[in-house]
C-alpha cells in the first residue's frame, strides 16, 4: 500500500494551499479530490481582501476580476446607507482560477494530486490511518488534514465537533448589468434573505457582469433558490437586475460557529471543514488560509518530530484560537444578534447607521476581514446604538 507523509482531502483553496506548504518542503504528500476538475463547481461569491495576497504570497495575476471600493447597504424599506467610496477594500477574484493555480503550484513542487476520488473509508490503525477512495485506491498516512469543505466527511467519521450552524446559498452569474464598478450592494431582509443578506458583486471594470446571490439559515421559509427568483422581483433588489442575462447558477454552504477542538489523533481540520469563517460575512478564504498557515506549520513539526498524537497537534488549535479565531468568536456574537433583527429594527439601524458621523467611523476602521474592530469607535461615536442592540436581544 501506498505511503504518504501526509494525506489531504479536499483539494479547494485551503487544501491546495496547504499542499504546496508541505510539497515546498519536498514531503511525499496525497491530495484527494472528489470533483473532476479543480474549482469547478465555482461556488462563492470571490471576495476578498487584499490580504489574501499579500499575506500569503499569492500572485494576483490572472485572479483578479475587479477592486471594490465601497458598498451600499439596502434596508428592507428601501433606505441606502453608503459606506467607503475613497479606496480599495475588497478584490473580487475568480475563484475556479484561484483554486486551480494554488494546487498547479502545489503539483509542480511534486505533490501527487488525485482527481475524482472521494475518501470513502477511514480506518484508524496503530500507527496511523488507511484511507479508501472511490476509485479503490488505498493509502496510509499518519497524518491527515481534513480540508474538505462544510460537510467533511473527515469531521463526521471521527465523531468531531459540527459548526454552530449552515447557511445555504443560491446565486448566479450575470451579464448585461449596468452597474457602478465600485461598489457592491447588499440587501438585508427577512423577505430577501433570512437569517443573512443578498450580494450583487460587480465583476468586471465595466460594471456590466455581477455576481448576484444569497445565502439564507435553515429554518428560512422557502429554498434559497426560492429567495433567489424573488431577488428579480423584489421592489429594492430588482432595479438592479432588470434586463440582465443568468449565465451560471452558483449555490454552496457555509458553515458558521469555529471548531475549537480542531484535532485528533493523527488528524487536523482546516478550512471550512473547521467552520474557520467569518460569521458576519460568510468570507471563509481569509481566515481559512490563516489557519492553512498553522496548520502546514505543525504538520511540518509534526512530520519531523514523528509525533502525530492529539497532545502534540493540539499546538495547532491554540495557535488558530490565538489569532485570527479571537475575531471569529467575536463575529459569532454579532451574529447572533443580527439574525434575530426584524425588518423594522433592520430599517432603524441602517438609518441611524448612515449619520456622516458614523460613516466617517465607518469608513476608517472598516476591515472585511476584522469587522469587530468597529464596534468601539461606533458605540463611542453613537452610544444609543448600544441601547438598541441590547433591546434587540432581550
Ligand atoms: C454562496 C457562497 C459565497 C461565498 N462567498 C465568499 C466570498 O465572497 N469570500 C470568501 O472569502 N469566501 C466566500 N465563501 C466561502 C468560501 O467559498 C469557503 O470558505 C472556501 O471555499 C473554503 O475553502 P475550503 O478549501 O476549506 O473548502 P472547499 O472550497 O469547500 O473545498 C473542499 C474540497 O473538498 C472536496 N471534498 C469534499 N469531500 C471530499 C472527500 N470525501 N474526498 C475528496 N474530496 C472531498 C470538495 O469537492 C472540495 O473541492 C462563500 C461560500 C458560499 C457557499
Amino acid at each position: 500500500m501506498q505511503e504518504y507523509d501526509t494525506v489531504l482531502v479536499g483539494a479547494g483553496p485551503i487544501g491546495g494551499f496547504i499542499a504546496n506548504k508541505l510539497a515546498e518542503k519536498k514531503y511525499n504528500i496525497a491530495v484527494f479530490e472528489k470533483n473532476k476538475q479543480i474549482g469547478i463547481p465555482m461556488n462563492c461569491a470571490g471576495l476578498v481582501s487584499s490580504r489574501v495576497f499579500e499575506n500569503f504570497g499569492i500572485s494576483k495575476k490572472g485572479i483578479v476580476q475587479n477592486e471594490i471600493k465601497g458598498a451600499k447597504i439596502h434596508s428592507p424599506s428601501g433606505n441606502v446607507l453608503s459606506i467607503g467610496g475613497d479606496k480599495t477594500y475588497a478584490t473580487v477574484i475568480n475563484r475556479t482560477f484561484f483554486d486551480q493555480i494554488l494546487i498547479e503550484k502545489a503539483e509542480k513542487n511534486g505533490a501527487n494530486v488525485f482527481l475524482e476520488n472521494k475518501i470513502d473509508k477511514i480506518f484508524r490503525k496503530k500507527e496511523g490511518l488507511e484511507l479508501r477512495t472511490s476509485k479503490n485506491t488505498n493509502c496510509f498516512s499518519r497524518l491527515l488534514i481534513a480540508a474538505d469543505g462544510p460537510f467533511s466527511n473527515v469531521r463526521k467519521t471521527f465523531e468531531m465537533q459540527e459548526p454552530k450552524e449552515f447557511l445555504y446559498g443560491a446565486g448566479s452569474e450575470l451579464s448585461g448589468t449596468n452597474l457602478d464598478p465600485d461598489f457592491v450592494h447588499i440587501f438585508v431582509g427577512n423577505n430577501i434573505a433570512p437569517g443573512f443578506f443578498a450580494w450583487i458583486i460587480p465583476t468586471n471594470k465595466e460594471g456590466t457582469c455581477a455576481r448576484v446571490g444569497l445565502c439564507v439559515n435553515k429554518n428560512a421559509k422557502h429554498s434559497p433558490k426560492n429567495y433567489f427568483n424573488n431577488l428579480f422581483k423584489n421592489k429594492v433588489s430588482s432595479t438592479f437586475l432588470d434586463d440582465t442575462k443568468i449565465e451560471k447558477y452558483l449555490g454552496g454552504a457555509i458553515p458558521l460557529g469555529l471548531i475549537k477542538k480542531n484535532f485528533s489523533d493523527n488528524i487536523m481540520l482546516v478550512g471550512d471543514a473547521a467552520a474557520q469563517v467569518k460569521p458576519t460575512s460568510g468570507g471563509g478564504i481569509f481566515p481559512g488560509l490563516s489557519c492553512a498557515i498553522f496548520c502546514s506549520d505543525v504538520a511540518i513539526d509534526a512530520i519531523k518530530c514523528k509525533d502525530f498524537s492529539a497532545n502534540f497537534l493540539k499546538k495547532y488549535q491554540k495557535l488558530c484560537l490565538k489569532n485570527v479565531g479571537k475575531e471569529l468568536v467575536k463575529g459569532y456574537r454579532f451574529r447572533s444578534i443580527f439574525k434575530n433583527l426584524s425588518d423594522k429594527q433592520l430599517d432603524r439601524y441602517i438609518i441611524k447607521l448612515s449619520d456622516p458621523h458614523i460613516v466617517e467611523v465607518i469608513n476608517e476602521y472598516g476591515d472585511i476581514d476584522f469587522p469587530s474592530k468597529l464596534v468601539k469607535p461606533i458605540i463611542r461615536k453613537a452610544p444609543l446604538l448600544l441601547k438598541l442592540i441590547i433591546k434587540s436581544t432581550k
